[in-house]
């Protein structure tokens, strides 16, 4: 069974961990590591002639046009991570909507094709159950299916509690697929990217998608180009924990990674539910 490889495009200094000590107008002066990065891993999926997903933020895309361009030339699937990282359950409708149609000319523009993106994940997944309403924003700017809802009580408090942990067609007519989650003791639980992916040992990660497999369903994986890179500059003045998790086994996802991808195929969300899509 194919999986699905989702990437989200974004520098080091925009994640969460960092919220609150980097201010957005600080992005222009830091220093960027995103081309660099995203480039070692297009050679890494290259190697082994797999495909993604990468949701690209809006901001990248209109700092580094070409590479949004190369991206798509692999053969990888293009996908919007909104324009400015802003989280969606601090924006009103109007914000949110703004900062969409931002995104999605930032990288239409990029790749000379406005209007071609199918799909979008909202940054630190902060689509939730009290954000539902940017369903039909989604919608209405032509995107087609969402990989934001995370079926579980997350840290932050906002996931979207009850919702499916597999592909299914929401109210406003789109497709969410959502990341993987396993259900432990009856919980649904995160192990399928991100800290999870380098916290966790490789075996959880294998075992989990064996196990979601098991069920008939592929695996959704999700990873940012940041956690690829040991050579990231520290932020000190970031709080400790946060700090600590960000930072954790940045030196040993790559070879992870590249562990998964000899084991197992992988491909495009757009592919491996081509199906759904299908179906409208
Ligand atoms: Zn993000």
């Amino acid at each position: 069974m194919r999986n699905a490889l989702t990437i989200d495009v974004e520098e080091y200094f925009q994640a969460h961990a960092y919220a609150k000590v980097i201010e957005r107008a600080d992005w222009e002066r830091i220093p960027g590591r995103v081309a660099a990065n995203v480039r070692r891993l297009l050679a890494l999926l290259a190697e082994h002639g797999t495909h993604a997903t990468f949701f690209i933020l809006g901001w990248v895309a209109d700092r580094h046009p070409e590479l949004v361009r190369e991206i798509a030339a692999a053969g990888h699937e293009v996908g919007s991570h909104g324009y400015a990282h802003q989280l969606v359950d601090r924006q009103g409708p109007e914000e949110f909507a703004a900062d969409l149609a931002r995104s999605l000319a930032a990288i239409g523009r990029a790749l000379g094709q406005p209007g071609a993106l199918l799909g979008y994940r909202a940054p630190g997944f902060s689509l939730t159950a009290r954000t539902l309403w940017a369903l039909d924003i989604l919608r209405a700017q032509g995107i087609r299916y969402d990989s934001s809802l995370q079926p579980m009580l997350t840290r932050r408090g906002n996931g979207a509690y009850g919702a499916s942990r597999f592909a299914t067609r929401l109210d406003a007519g789109l497709w969410e697929f959502p990341v993987s989650t396993v259900r432990l003791a009856g919980w649904n639980c995160p192990v399928a990217g991100g800290a999870y992916f380098r916290l966790l040992p490789l075996w959880v990660t294998r075992r989990a998608i064996e196990r979601i497999n098991a069920e008939g369903r592929p695996a959704v994986v999700y990873l940012h180009p940041w956690e690829m890179d040991p050579e990231e500059p520290d932020v000190p003045e970031a709080p400790f924990l946060a700090r600590a998790r960000h930072r954790l086994n940045l030196g040993r996802t790559e070879a992870r990674l590249r562990s998964l991808l000899g084991e197992r195929a992988f491909g495009p969300l757009c592919e491996v539910f081509a199906a759904e899509l299908g179906k409208g």
